[in-house]
């Protein structure tokens, strides 16, 4: 350990406690191993539970020259976990702030430092007597509300834009002071949880996706209960269906007719998410056949594409859109099922009978329904983590870990507008190019908001077989090199592929530079990251 070093660790032991200054090697590792390779070391891991000492972390790293990287939950699974987008870094690790500070029951929204999880919203929310729905996206309940929302994730219901719906962000810099967003930075201000734009430029932007300050705190608007919620699902038997579906949701979108984020999955896709990778079928061979695929299918039932989305309102608003939809998708889709609680609960009560009488798999039905139908009501579930394990040999544990497990999972998220043919150009771009390289090209289509389409592709493989790490890193980049050629820019990236932002040399780099070299002269924030 050299000096400067040894200087701040003392620094950052005496504001925080050693208790909460890690270096040993053991937790380092496990801090810096991802679902694919990374290569790179962490320093040490910082635990501030106050503010104060997130800003003290900084000015420590700031006089020493010492890079810090914060993580909300790091379970930035697919894009790289925890570990920092450059080598060498101190990880600041931001999961000891989770108080909820603020709750408004009238407006709705919650006031969240960065260690607030989707399962303790959820609990919050269910204690406070359940009239406001959060957003959950599909990954685990442990992950951040805050550590989502600076990477622009998203997740199901009509709040499924997350950073759509929060405002009011504290911030602090690489300095290691601290400001406040949008009318937050004015005293007294009526309207600072509630209007997201404040007064002359907007800036929350900027601490997106960057590197340009530390997020404390943020505002999350919260969505009412409604009167009525249903659920609806639908499958598309053959590939080459999709852009009709596409072209024909379109306009429920634009008009508002659906206002969830309505997911699109394809079959591989739905396989990995009920069950791993079928090796007793296949003889050990990868990618999967297409006749297994096929059996499988049909066995669950599941078509070349699979929809879901909900709809959300009084009876009558909700009988009317439904109206629309089995209008917009008659013929064009195979089975479209509207499915709310009651049907849920009739099915649960009654699965027995059902099963005698209709010979159909209830149990099955509901394992695979109930944890997607909670999703869109805002419930997180741990079910999803699961298709970490595709490809792995060992039966999934009951702690789910991918880092540690070895699951291989890359994942690549190219944005389209909502357009059959640019979706089907994604889907059959994706699957070429997964194909040639052994991997199945598991992906869903994502009508996110009224106009665009977010399209995630997996690539999942088994971390213990040797040479994989570099297949599927090949993979990716080959991927990500014909999307973008192509003009399907990813609305995210992992850790592992930040250079791609300069590389692609957007006309804002420079701008965004000087930014970076008057809030952080040094470079120690996060450096690399979306830079
Ligand atoms: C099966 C599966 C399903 C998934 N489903 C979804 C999904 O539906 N939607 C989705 O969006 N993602 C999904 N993911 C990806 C990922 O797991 C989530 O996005 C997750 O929320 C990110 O991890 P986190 O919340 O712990 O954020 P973190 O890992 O804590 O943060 C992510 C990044 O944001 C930055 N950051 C975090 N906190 C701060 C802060 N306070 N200040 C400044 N910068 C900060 C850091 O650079 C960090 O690397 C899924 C992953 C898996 C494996």
């Amino acid at each position: 350990m050299n000096d400067r070093f040894a200087n701040a660790i003392s620094s950052w032991r005496e504001a925080l406690g050693s208790e909460n200054v890690v270096l040993e090697p053991e937790q380092l590792v496990s801090a810096a191993t991802a679902t694919f390779h990374t290569g790179r070391q962490i320093r040490a891991i910082l635990s501030p539970d106050t503010r104060d000492n997130v800003q003290a972390c900084l000015r420590t790293s700031n006089r020493h020259g010492i890079p810090i990287y914060p993580v909300s939950a790091g379970k930035n699974w697919g894009y790289g976990s925890a570990v920092p987008t450059a080598d060498r870094c101190v990880l600041l690790n931001l999961s000891k702030l989770n108080r909820i500070v603020d709750y408004d029951d009238k407006l709705g929204f919650v006031r969240l430092e960065p260690g607030v999880t989707q399962a303790q919203l959820y609990e919050f929310l269910l204690e406070k007597g359940g009239n406001f729905w959060m957003d959950a996206t599909g990954s685990s309940p442990s992950s951040s509300i805050i550590g989502n929302t600076l990477e622009r994730g998203y997740g199901h219901s009509p709040y499924a834009d997350h950073f759509a719906h929060v405002c009011n962000l504290e911030v602090v810099l690489a300095n290691g002071e601290y400001i406040q967003t949008g009318f937050g930075g004015l005293e007294n201000a009526r309207a600072q949880s509630v209007f997201r734009w404040g007064l002359g430029p907007y800036i929350d932007g900027l601490f997106t996706q960057s590197n340009l300050g530390v997020v404390t705190q943020m505002t999350v608007w919260l969505m009412p209960v409604p009167d009525h919620f249903q659920a609806f699902y639908f499958s598309v038997e053959k590939n080459s269906g999709l852009p009709a579906v596409i072209d024909s949701l379109r306009p429920l979108k634009l008009r508002g007719v659906v206002s969830s984020a309505l997911h699109i999955a394809n079959s591989y896709k739905v396989l990995s998410s009920i069950q791993q990778y079928p090796w007793e079928k296949t003889d050990g061979k990868t990618p999967l056949p297409i006749s297994v695929l096929k059996e499988l299918g049909k066995n669950w039932e599941f078509g070349a594409w699979n929809g879901a989305g909900a709809l959300y309102g009084t009876r009558g608003e909700v009988a009317q859109a439904r109206k629309q939809i089995k209008k917009t998708l008659n013929r064009k889709v195979h089975k479209l099922r509207f499915v709310d609680d009651t049907y849920l609960q009739l099915a649960e009560r009654f699965q027995a009978p059902i099963e005698k009488l209709t010979g159909m798999d209830v149990s099955r039905m509901l394992r695979l329904v109930r944890p997607v139908h909670e999703l869109m009501k805002g419930k997180p579930t741990e079910k999803f983590v699961a298709s970490a394990y595709w490809r792995k040999k060992i039966p999934i544990p009951q702690h789910m870990n991918p880092d540690r497990d070895g699951c291989g999972l890359i994942w690549c998220s190219p944005v389209s507008p909502i357009d059959g043919g640019d979706a089907m150009a994604l889907a059959n771009l994706a699957s070429d190019v997964l194909l040639f390289h052994g991997f199945e090209p598991g992906m869903t289509m994502t009508l996110l908001s009224q106009r665009c389409l977010e399209n995630v592709i997996g690539i999942a493989y088994d971390r213990d077989i040797e040479g994989e790490d570099e297949r599927a890193m090949a993979c990716y980049h080959d991927l990500l090199d014909r999307l973008v050629k192509n003009g399907f820019y990813p609305y995210r990236l992992g850790t592992h592929s930040m250079d791609r932002c300069a590389a692609w040399g957007s006309t804002d780099r420079k701008f965004l530079q000087s930014l970076k070299d008057a809030l952080d002269s040094n470079g120690i924030l996060a450096p690399g990251r979306y830079a």
